[in-house]
């Protein structure tokens, strides 16, 4: 059954207020709902105690406080969990969670798919793509935290600490959703994940680095992964619409862009294409000047990907010239790979089982095309 009522997760504050407004209530009921829905993380209405009965009747008529389906929850054998998430349409996207001793990061998803097509990452294969809402993005979030059991929100000493949003999907091709997903993550009167804790990460899309930058002020990861034009492009095709020139311009001129917050830029160890010696040289000289550090990720592998892992000792030397020449550079671990919830592995499980159901069918000579693939052709 279709619920009609409007859901509350999503809305802005000023959303909200206009909602309450609808309703005849004053603001301050903007407060108390904010508090019990993501300072508590309460979903039922006839549980928000400190509001009156009948207003509990009239809200719980009208709205409610969602959450997106969990199609799928997996947890890896080193703790890290997937979920693979349902939205109203039937449209799917993944978060993963990455929990550490006394922390955790949480990755996110902005799109479902990407439009895309970076040569080493999964999510670019897929074909059905669609921006997600702000309400989607946050509803990621809830999911998380209602699993991990931590409402009310703890001032410190959180499990979910951080949010990246290295998900499915390019955040700055879907900047005004992301925005308004992140202003309510960080409201210091609910969720209150404050920008310093959050990341986003861009295959560089220039022109909105700069938006991004003035108005959400989040710390920047940018996908560089080549160090000359020539290779990027060939890599991920966005490079020949920003080069990489344009793109260290807009790093340079990211507010707070100074030695205490540092811009990452991931690079993702591809044997033999980008990982050569001269390679980390003309990559010291293409950050020259900037507050960077490096995360070299190592490649991970999905099924008909055209690529390998750099060896250990390879990436090892890798990172030791970019140290030499004075830039932290870890080499990431690799976490969730069993679960395939490593980086660029994200692709909406229903995608995949709808292509190998099409294939098993090409296979066994079964011709007829109602379910058709690409998914996006119905
Ligand atoms: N679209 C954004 C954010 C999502 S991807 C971006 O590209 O930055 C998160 C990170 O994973 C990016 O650095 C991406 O380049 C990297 N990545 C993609 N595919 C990968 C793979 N197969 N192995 C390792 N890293 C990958
Ligand atoms: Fe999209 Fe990022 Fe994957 Fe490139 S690496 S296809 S931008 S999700």
């Amino acid at each position: 059954m279709m619920d009609n009522r409007t859901d509350l997760i999503g809305l802005s504050r000023a959303e909200l207020t206009a909602e309450m407004a609808a309703m005849g209530e004053k603001s301050f009921r903007v407060k108390q709902l904010w508090h019990w829905i993501y300072y508590r993380g309460e979903t039922d209405f006839a549980a928000m105690t400190t509001l009156s009965k009948e207003f509990r009747r009239k809200l719980a008529g009208l709205h409610r406080v969602g959450r997106p389906a969990v199609s799928e929850h997996q947890v890896s054998r080193d703790r890290s969990m997937k979920w693979l998430l349902r939205f109203e349409d039937g449209k799917e996207a993944e978060s993963v969670f990455l929990p550490e001793e006394d922390r955790g990061a949480f990755c996110m998803s902005s799109q479902v798919g990407c439009t895309l097509t970076c040569r080493f990452c999964h999510t670019g294969t897929q074909t059905l793509v669609r921006n997600l809402s702000a309400a989607e993005m946050v509803g990621q979030l809830m999911v998380a935290r209602d699993v991990i059991g931590e409402w009310p929100s703890p001032p410190d000493g959180r499990m979910l600490s951080n949010v990246v949003l290295m998900g499915m999907g390019e955040p700055l091709f879907n900047y005004d959703q992301v925005a308004k997903a992140l202003h309510i993550i960080m409201d210091g009167e609910g969720i209150a994940v404050s920008k310093r804790r959050i990341t986003l990460s861009t295959s560089g899309v220039v022109p909105m680095i700069r938006r991004c930058g003035a108005e959400l002020g989040v710390n920047l990861a940018i996908s560089l992964h080549a160090a000359t034009d020539e290779l990027r492009s060939r890599l991920m095709p966005i490079n020949k619409k920003y080069p990489i020139a344009e793109l260290m311009r807009a790093c340079r001129e990211y507010p707070g862009a100074h030695n205490a917050r540092r811009i990452t830029f991931e690079y993702v160890m591809l044997k033999g294409v980008n990982d050569s010696p001269a390679d980390a040289r003309e990559l010291v000289r293409v950050v020259r000047g900037l507050p960077a550090k490096f995360n070299l990720i190592p490649f991970n592998p999905w099924p008909g990907s055209e690529f390998e892992c750099s060896a250990p000792p390879v990436m090892k030397r890798f990172s030791g010239i970019l140290n030499d020449a004075g830039y932290s550079a870890p080499i990431r671990v690799t976490r969730g790979a069993d679960i395939m919830a490593a980086c660029g592995q994200l692709k909406s499980a229903s995608e995949r089982q709808r292509k190998s159901r099409y294939l098993a069918r090409l296979e066994a000579g079964i011709e007829d095309d109602h379910e058709a693939f690409p998914p996006n052709a119905n």
